[in-house]
């Protein structure tokens, strides 16, 4: 299989090449050149797999050469058997035809461990392969930072730092990622706020000359397409238990950057009966304007009860963009470079095309909290402010009752207990058990000034610290 960039220009890729690639040459994102295609008799063989060896029969076309067969089965397996439930994405039902995937069952608590868990046992083995070591260096205001901390704790030939700003993200979330004491994790409380991070990130991948050519950095952003391929398999999932591929399904995603709902487009291209997917976003409503009413245009950032959909831009719908483009890189790199000085506009027919899949809502605070309390006195269950995000948006898109609606679990209602009573509930969310202690864990840190140069010293000096 291979990998092309979404502008055109950079050269195509094997698996292993962009795994521990970030963008392309051209500073676009790679897609697959060509999708695997299950039919639907293939796709009702699949009823009663376990997830990972549904994973697998998704996940191997697109790994191809790069594993063996049975070395790619024993990674998904080890990968699914640390999830807390046996099913790895239960549903819960809310209503008649409404339903909830808890994609948060994961070490983490949120649904970015689907990938994470992989993506470091992938890039591992690749490395060990190649003989190469490299430096994973990223920036999180919550979610990512603890998955990827997670997800690449036993590795071998991969140290991360993390970049969290000081102060500034919830005390679970710093836990999670600053309580995990393996050799090769670092964790960095900067003294400055999220976009500092953020910056002097972007600003190590493009000068790594810190690292001297001993080592190289890695992303786990969702630019990584290893992150959108593992998000695939849970659709499949929640169809085959629901009736499908023999009737279509609808699902609603609470969306920042676009990778998961990317991940469901896939899955109805490669064969997936789905005849509707909701965008759910917050205020942060870049892709809800562009839905509506065919207008992408850059907003100032608001903070809300959902950090982790908090962005301006959406990376991953560059990769929408691309196939809503007849997949010309040329005319993706003109829109983009148009849309980084002011609002752009698709052609009207494009535009249509992709409304006809996709519907889009723009949840605020006060909705997510009305939602939260009317799900809890309904149905006595909690949603977190993510996921309530979705439901809501399920519920004002929703085409076809006859349709099952799904909406995506992201997180663990215990990750976000601000909301839960800013919804006006005395119910406190308790951690699971596996995460009880978290308040009495040593953490483990290092206070850096917001300096870039003070930061890759660190780094330079503390990489492959064994
Ligand atoms: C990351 C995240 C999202 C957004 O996912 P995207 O793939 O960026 O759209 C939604 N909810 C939670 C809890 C997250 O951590």
């Amino acid at each position: 299989m291979r990998y092309i960039s979404t502008r055109g220009e950079a050269p195509a890729l094997g698996f292993e090449d962009v795994l521990l690639t970030g963008l392309a040459t051209d500073g676009g994102l790679f897609v697959p050149e060509s999708l695997p295609h299950f039919s639907l008799e293939e796709i009702r063989s699949w009823r009663g797999l376990s997830y990972s060896e549904l994973a697998f029969n998704i996940m191997h076309p697109f790994v191809d050469d790069a594993i063996p067969a049975d070395d790619f089965r024993k990674m998904l397996d080890e990968t699914y058997s640390v999830f807390g439930h046996k099913a790895v994405a239960p549903l819960v039902q809310l209503d008649s035809n409404e339903w909830v995937m808890e994609l948060f069952r994961g070490p983490t608590l949120a649904f970015k461990d689907f990938a994470l868990q992989l993506l470091g046992r992938l890039l591992d083995y690749v490395l060990e392969k190649r003989k190469q070591h490299v430096v994973i260096m990223g920036a999180t205001s919550g979610d990512t930072g603890s998955a990827a901390i997670e997800g690449c704790r036993r590795c071998k030939h991969v140290d991360i730092f993390i970049l969290h700003p000081h102060e500034r993200v919830s005390e679970v979330q710093r836990r999670q990622m600053t309580t995990v004491t393996c050799k090769n994790i670092h964790n960095i409380a900067v003294r400055g706020n999220f976009d500092d991070c953020q910056r002097m990130v972007k600003e190590s991948f493009g000068n790594q000359s810190f690292l001297e050519g001993k080592t190289q950095l890695a992303a786990v952003n969702s630019i990584n397409w290893a992150r959108i391929m593992a998000q695939i398999v849970y659709y499949f999932q929640a169809s085959l238990s629901l009736g499908g591929p023999d009737r279509s399904m609808a699902f609603s995603v609470p969306t920042g950057n676009f990778g998961d709902i990317f991940a469901g487009y896939l899955a109805k291209k490669m064969g997936l009966p789905i005849s509707q997917l909701v965008i759910a976003t917050n205020r942060n409503d870049i892709l809800h304007r562009f839905m509506s009413g065919n207008k992408y245009e850059q907003h100032q950032l608001e903070h809300t009860l959902s950090p982790s959909m908090d962005i301006m831009v959406s990376s991953n719908f560059e990769r929408l963009l691309f196939d809503l483009h007849g997949r010309d890189g040329q005319a993706v790199k003109e829109l983009l470079e148009k849309a980084s000085k002011g609002p752009v506009s698709i052609e009207d027919y494009r535009w249509k095309h992709a409304r006809k899949l996709f519907d889009s809502d723009a949840v605020d605070d006060k909705a997510t909290c009305d939602t939260i309390r009317e799900i809890y006195e309904q149905n006595e269950y909690l949603l977190d402010p993510h996921t309530a995000i979705g439901v809501k948006a399920a519920r004002n898109c929703r085409r076809d009752s006859s349709v099952p609606m799904i909406t995506l679990g992201t997180a663990h209602p215990a990750k976000f207990p601000d909301a839960i009573a800013e919804a006006g509930l005395t119910v406190k969310p308790e951690l699971p058990a596996h995460m009880a202690d978290l308040f009495e864990r040593e953490e483990h840190y290092t206070v850096l000034d917001n300096n870039i140069a003070g930061v890759q010293e660190f780094i330079a000096k503390h990489w492959k610290n064994t």
